[in-house]
């Protein structure tokens, strides 16, 4: 959720390399920022802001060692003093913490009674006060893992001690990243902040302390003190994908990225989705769980392996899976759809149906994150960072993914392959000029409605769901995806005059079906936007979606774009990152 990035070395502009962290990270979502450095008089100096990070702001200057973090408020309201870091009563220890401190209120209490001040409303502010605590009569790295044997719930923390010059770094849940370069560290909460300057990084595990000093490094288990070997890898993630390039936001290039995305799957996975094919066949139930576009994903992975590969899969939103694993045995495969790799609503179900024998093939972006590690087996979608909060790029990867292992289960998948790169064809022809300018226009009608509501059927419900949350997400627009068969049973009661319906109606065997739901859509009044290869007097607008290719991947492109350009016909200030979401949830 929320940004971390941090720097020890020899280099002497700590605050702005960690600024320049900390914008890196920004589409993590935050409210308010922070840095903390030691000065050139070792002294701890520290800076606090709310709103958008700009360079202009930063006050702070000089130094070799630093934190800095951007927050994404759980505890306490948007305001400076809650802004991290927070210090200690004497102002030698600054914490950086990134989730939540469940017993907080009891330690704040028990802080409190002991006469200690607090400056803030956060359940964060009780770390560097027990540290203080604890360093009164042990050595700093014990007060530290003494502190953090304290916390309940799941949390990352990053704390820089003025006394030792150090910063230890301990994690239960929350991503930690620790890039290794000449006589420097970094330390992020996303391997993306640190690959501008090293790609040997070490990705965290739970309860292992990191102590940097200058130039050093030690690992240590927190609970049984072992020491342990440094682990860094190297990875091959580029920065290039990190850059807007000549678009204006991140939303649009991660939307002209998929032709791209789609072929790389295409041609170098087929290999290894020949070889996860017999897992899925041979498991004793299957199921796949994911989070807000992610679970449309699995949704449409449902009817992906009902109709290609004639195979039953469950699926699940990723915070609900919890509740039904009671069922779960060791012969049972959960297959994880992700992007960030970190969302807690996965890591948690994935970490108990772990402890009961299951297996995991996850299905990720990226590279390193904790559901890559938990996993058995992985594959990775390929599709490049992804910034914008609203995933575009990484769903259609998902579904390409998911498709290539049914084609792979029917033994085929050179079809698979064929029809994924018909689909990347047919995103390309979506993007150009005809379809686009047909989409600002159709923005520009709807815009000032409150209220849009999409169908499908059978694959193309899900893509109605989907669609829906992309507008929702970038335009503030309320927009509800629904069944073609459910309208008439609730949900046509909404339907007025003017409301613009969005009907997803390929030529498979929804076709008539859903047709028939549009025009009980239209004789109530609503404004019909279809999504088709064939015209049909029924609509008001029609955008061309091509059946060739695999029709779930490629009618996803219009609504993306339709989402896009509502935002910037609505003014919202930046379509890359809505209010109050953030790209890596890492809280319940
Ligand atoms: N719970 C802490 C707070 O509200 C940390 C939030 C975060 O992860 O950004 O300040």
């Amino acid at each position: 959720m929320c940004g971390i990035f941090g720097y020890i070395g020899t280099k002497t502009n700590a605050p702005e390399m960690i600024f320049k962290g900390l914008q890196t990270l920004e589409y993590r979502g935050y409210d308010s920022w922070g840095i903390a450095i030691l000065n050139s008089n070792q002294k701890l100096q520290r800076q606090r802001q709310t709103g958008k990070i700009d360079k202009k702001q930063l006050k702070l200057s000089g130094g070799t060692i630093g934190i800095g973090h951007t927050r994404w408020a759980t505890h306490g309201g948007v305001f400076e003093k809650n802004a991290h870091p927070h210090l200690d009563c004497n102002e030698e220890i600054a914490v950086l913490h990134n989730g939540i401190i469940e017993n907080y209120q009891e330690l704040k209490e028990e802080l409190l009674k002991k006469g200690h001040h607090f400056t803030s409303d956060t359940d964060t502010e009780v770390v560097p006060h027990l540290l203080e605590e604890y360093v009164k009569h042990s050595p700093i790295k014990n007060a530290v893992k003494k502190t953090f044997q304290r916390l309940r719930g799941l949390s990352a923390l990053v704390i820089l001690y003025q006394r030792t010059k150090e910063i230890f770094v301990v994690k239960n849940g929350s991503p930690i990243v620790i890039g290794k370069g000449q006589d420097e560290y970094f330390i992020a909460s996303d391997a993306v902040g640190i690959l501008p300057y090293t790609n040997t990084l070490l990705f965290l595990n739970d309860h292992e302390l990191a102590i940097l000093g200058e130039n050093s490094l030690v690992l240590e288990h927190i609970d049984t003190d072992k020491h342990i070997k440094e682990y860094f890898e190297t990875v091959s993630w580029q920065q290039s994908h990190v850059t807007k390039g000549n678009y204006k936001h991140f939303m649009l290039k991660e939307i002209a990225e998929q032709p791209q995305v789609i072929r790389t799957i295409a041609k170098t996975q087929k290999e290894l989705i020949e070889k996860q094919a017999p897992r899925i066949e041979h498991a004793f139930g299957t199921f796949f769980i994911g989070s807000g576009t992610a679970s449309y994903a699995c949704l449409a992975g449902t009817y992906l392996f009902s109709k290609i590969a004639h195979i039953h899969v469950n699926m699940a939103p990723a915070s609900e899976f919890m509740y039904l694993e009671d069922f779960l045995t060791p012969d049972s495969l959960i297959i994880p759809l992700s992007q960030s790799g970190e969302t807690i609503d996965i890591v948690e179900p994935l970490t108990r149906a772990k402890k009961k024998g299951s297996k995991i093939l996850a299905i990720v972006n990226t590279l390193g994150s904790t559901i890559y590690r938990l996993a058995d087996q992985t594959i990775l979608l390929q599709a490049g960072p992804e910034k914008a909060v609203a995933s575009t790029k990484a769903y259609t990867a998902k579904i390409a993914v998911l498709t290539y292992l049914a084609y792979a289960i029917a033994k085929d998948s050179q079809t698979g392959q064929k029809k994924l790169l018909e689909s990347a064809q047919e995103i390309q022809r979506l993007l150009k000029p005809n379809t686009t300018k047909t989409l600002r226009s159709i923005a520009k009608k709807i815009a000032r409605h409150e209220h849009v509501y999409l169908i499908g059927r059978g694959m193309s419900y899900a893509t109605a769901l989907e669609g829906a949350l992309k507008i929702k997400e970038v335009s503030y627009i309320h927009a509800e995806g629904l069944a073609g068969g459910e309208i008439k049973h609730g949900p046509i009661a909404l339907i007025d005059k003017g409301t613009p319906c969005i009907v997803i109606a390929p030529q498979d065997e929804t076709h008539a079906a859903i047709l028939s739901n549009a025009m009980e859509l239209k004789s109530r009044g609503g404004y019909i936007i279809g999504i088709s290869p064939k015209n049909s007097p029924i609509f008001d607008e029609w955008i061309q979606v091509k059946d060739t290719g695999i029709p779930l991947i490629t009618q996803v492109i219009p609504l993306q774009l339709l989402g896009y350009f509502l935002s910037l016909q609505r003014g919202v200030a930046d379509p890359d990152k809505p209010r109050n979401l953030a790209k890596s949830v890492t809280v319940k």
